[in-house]
């Protein structure tokens, strides 16, 4: 029988507050972390490589970071748009095809093209959303 509502605490990868029973447990509504599953406190989180997506005004920085909470409170940006997992050759991929819209560096133009690719990835979920959920795949596996 699966039962939701409020878990005991806030989930310690996404801060979530909803769950459902499952077994003797608890498992976070939003990233599916089995609450109480605590990693060795002296062990990083996983590394979850992700290719951001990050708005300033009408461009859109494409980059990719194994610490993106980090990555991102450094870069000057209006919007974190999505993130997809994955490293450098994703990275390398998603610059090469939107090459055309390149301004310089990682910074392209934010056309109905990109829209549409970013459209794609936000309708898998919210980004930070989705990163927890990845964390807390690691973290099982
Ligand atoms: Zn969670």
């Amino acid at each position: 029988m699966v039962t939701s509502g409020a878990l005991p605490g806030p989930c310690m990868l996404c801060g979530g507050d909803r769950g459902s029973r499952v077994g003797g447990g608890w498992e976070c509504a939003a990233c599916g972390w089995r609450y109480g599953d605590v990693p060795d406190a002296d062990l990083p989180l996983p590394r979850i490589q992700v290719v951001y997506y990050l708005r300033f005004d009408r461009r859109v920085k494409i980059g990719t970071s194994a610490r993106p909470r980090q990555r991102l409170a450094a870069i000057w940006h209006e919007e974190l748009l999505a993130f997809e997992q994955g490293g450098r050759p994703l990275e390398q991929q998603r610059h090469r095809e939107f090459a055309g819209i390149r301004e310089g560096g990682e910074w392209f133009t934010l056309t109905d093209e990109l829209a549409t690719h970013i459209a794609a990835l936000r309708a898998v979920g919210d980004p930070w959303q989705l990163y927890a959920r990845w964390l807390s795949e690691a973290l099982r596996a």
